[in-house]
């Protein structure tokens, strides 16, 4: 596969020259500095449908009980042989809930 040619850092005010992605290595963010990719972690058809359905029945985050749901999360990760399609292991949270999660298992 041919290299693309550099392109500038999409960073306001940064003009390093990158070749990968649209940020220069300093501003890449850790997403995009391959972590796998939601297909690639298993977020497929399936649990795509089961998580909606999850959510259906749970409209309201079940971390703070006021915010709307969404996004299901697995309460045992799935590192951690959490059963990804189990609804006992799942749970509806909103966005804020779910980032504070996410805070606590990746300090
Ligand atoms: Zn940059
Ligand atoms: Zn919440």
């Amino acid at each position: 596969m041919p290299t693309r040619p550099p392109r500038e850092c999409l960073h306001p005010r940064c003009h390093e020259l990158t070749t990968e992605g649209n940020y220069c290595e300093k501003h890449r963010s850790p997403y995009e500095k391959g972590r796998p990719s939601a297909h690639d972690r298993g977020y497929d058809w399936h649990w795509y449908k089961v998580s909606k359905r999850y959510r259906m029945k749970h409209p309201v985050c079940e971390a703070c009980n006021s915010a709307p749901t969404e996004c299901t999360d697995h309460i045992i990760p799935l590192v951690e042989g959490g059963d990804k399609y189990a609804e006992e292991n799942l749970q509806a949270l909103c966005v804020p809930c779910h980032n504070a999660k996410t805070r606590r298992e990746n300090p």
